[in-house]
């Protein structure tokens, strides 16, 4: 399986790292190295002192496609979850200032915290689903999807125009603003609606 991620998808997350707004999406892989299930603790890296989080929603793809034509997309997944995007801002900076790929700082191991999956049927529109994250138990991102740029139909159509996507992949959706570094003995709770999906102790 693979993860794709989604980068700017949120206006506000696009303005607080001072990034221009892109006309068409943004993504990047992390392999499957970089799955931290849920609820184990995350070690900081020895490589970075700048690790942020992003929460964000997930979709799990459902059948194989390629080419996916907008309005066929929602056929390709069932399952939605939340997870966290860590980010090592410090490399991403560095890479990004000499044009180089982001692999480094985005898709080292436990970077990619995936929560369990709920149908969607569970709720009315995966366009319409308010989800956030509490930081030491300070709410400190929480956005609906409807305020996402390009919806998750559009982005599979897109993301499937040059990557065939496979049962089990998961695409993580972007983040909303209010990203932030970690530091020891942190925690992170992730929760979709009320229901809290995920509960992070940062080492
Ligand atoms: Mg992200």
């Amino acid at each position: 399986m693979k993860i794709i991620c989604v980068g700017r998808n949120y206006i506000d997350h696009i303005c607080e790292l001072d990034n221009p707004k892109p006309s068409e999406p943004v993504f990047f892989l992390k392999p499957d190295s970089s799955i931290l299930k849920k609820n184990q603790p995350f070690f900081i890296p020895e490589f970075s002192n700048e690790i942020h989080f992003e929460v964000e929603l997930l979709v799990k793809i459902n059948r194989l496609g390629k080419h996916i034509q907008e309005k066929f997309a929602h056929k390709y997944y069932s399952h939605v979850g939340i997870g966290i995007d860590f980010t090592a801002r410090d490399i991403q900076k560095k890479l990004k200032k000499q044009g180089l790929p982001w692999e480094k700082a985005k898709s080292f191991d436990q970077s990619a915290v995936i929560s369990e999956f709920l149908p969607l049927s569970d709720f009315d529109n995966i366009q319409n689903i308010e989800f956030s994250l509490k930081h030491n138990n300070d709410l400190v991102q929480k956005v609906n999807s409807k305020q996402m740029l390009f919806s998750v139909n559009f982005l599979i159509s897109y993301i499937s125009k040059y990557l065939t996507l496979k049962i089990g992949d998961i695409i993580f959706t972007g983040t909303p603003s209010g990203v932030a570094r970690v530091g020891k003995n942190d925690t992170l709770s992730a929760f979709i609606e009320n229901k809290k999906f995920l509960d992070i102790s940062i080492k």
